[in-house]
């Protein structure tokens, strides 16, 4: 396969956030040379040969590929380059968190071609900081913003979560007040969900809390949304919003079904027709790379029902929208009076913002319809 696109999971975090259930490692001392020496050997192994075909976009996921610091990114992204070619130009993501983010990091990770940066900021509120268990306060993130910029690397990208419980009132709409005033070129959000085995599914489970209720979930959505799109912000997938041009092209891949390469503990590849996982637990996924081996865990051939399913899924998460045919306009009337999604005249369907609250209740509904005809 030749990927267009290439991620890169970095699993490294300095302590677990408490609604996090991502494949991590909790380590005071990051194994730097350990772990870039491993990406390579799994380059080696999966990528014989040096592809003819330079990629668009590289993205250092995670964990907190930040961690790795200004040396060891720099080194990753340079292993990348010399198995799979970045075309001139390539979108280059490193996921940071603020407080890894210092004049010598954005130094060398610039050099290393690094263009782009996602910054983990998730809230402006100091206590909201500490209930999520987050190693950085809300001081951190105008400082890592500055200095990023001072430092050449200006298309930053700054993450918020909403629906967290309890919060003060007033308190999520500041975030977003603060996040527009460092005029980041994108920005994505998360609402918060209590999964099973995370420290808030614990809580949950012993009684001590629950989830925001729904009206809250989908007051704060609103709201980002409305401020946002003000701001001159295009909503563009039901979870990002971008300035013009700044739209995440790699994870706009994603989303456009293309071929990705993924590389590192948990990492998922598609190749067009075939899904791929590698092992999760990083011990498992260093020992087979170490010993040559493949360090996949599963794999699944996309079946005419899965297709259907997505591209349903992938048309409707964007503003690019879904075409549709005559018969399934019937059912998408329904959905356009309840305002939750527009049709225009090429018989495009596009969900509004109601209408990605109910995203997956919607698409589910239009793969049925589509699966009978
Ligand atoms: S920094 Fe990200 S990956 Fe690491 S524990 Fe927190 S949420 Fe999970």
């Amino acid at each position: 396969m030749r990927p267009a696109h290439i991620y890169v999971h970095v699993p490294f975090c300095a302590r677990r956030c408490v609604y996090c259930d991502f494949s991590i490692v909790v380590r005071r001392a990051v194994p730097v040379d350990e772990f870039v020496a491993a990406v390579a050997s799994e380059l080696d192994l999966r990528f014989p040969r040096r592809e003819d075909v330079a990629a668009r976009t590289l993205y250092l996921g995670g964990g907190t590929p930040s961690r790795l610091g200004a040396e060891g990114v720099a080194r990753l992204v340079h292993e990348v380059r010399q198995r799979l070619p970045l075309a001139d130009g390539a979108e280059i993501t490193v996921e940071a968190n603020p407080e890894d983010i210092s004049a010598d990091v954005v130094r060398a990770w610039r050099l290393a071609g690094v263009n782009r940066l996602s910054l983990g900021s998730q809230s402006f509120d100091d206590d909201v900081l500490a209930w999520m268990h987050r190693t950085h306060d809300a001081a951190a993130i105008p400082r890592a913003v500055e200095t990023a910029r001072k430092g050449g690397i200006d298309n930053l990208s700054l993450d918020l979560i909403f629906a967290v419980p309890e919060r003060p009132i007033g308190s999520w709409e500041r975030d977003v007040t603060r996040a527009l005033e460092l005029e980041p070129s994108h920005v994505s959000l998360y609402g918060l969900t209590i999964e099973p085995h995370t420290v808030l599914g614990r809580r949950q489970k012993r009684g001590e809390m629950h989830e925001s209720p729904e009206d809250m979930y989908e007051h704060e959505f609103l709201y980002a949304h409305d401020v946002l799109s003000e701001a001159g912000f295009e909503h563009y997938e039901v979870s990002n919003f971008a300035r013009e041009g700044t739209r995440s092209r790699h994870n706009s891949a994603y989303w456009s079904g293309a071929r990705y390469a993924g590389l590192g503990p948990s990492a998922h590849e598609f190749d067009g027709a075939v899904r791929r996982w590698n092992r999760s637990a990083y011990g498992d996924w260093l020992s087979a790379v170490q010993s040559g081996a493949d360090p996949i865990e599963g794999q699944e051939q996309l079946s005419a029902e899965n297709r259907l399913a997505e591209e349903v899924y992938l048309g409707l998460r964007t503003v690019d929208g879904l075409s549709v045919s005559e018969e399934e306009l019937t059912r998408i009337g329904r959905w356009a009076a309840a305002g939750w999604a527009t049709v225009d005249s090429r018989r495009y369907v596009r969900l509004t913002a109601r209408g990605w609250l109910r995203l997956d209740a919607l698409a589910a509904d239009l793969t049925l319809f589509r699966s009978r005809y």
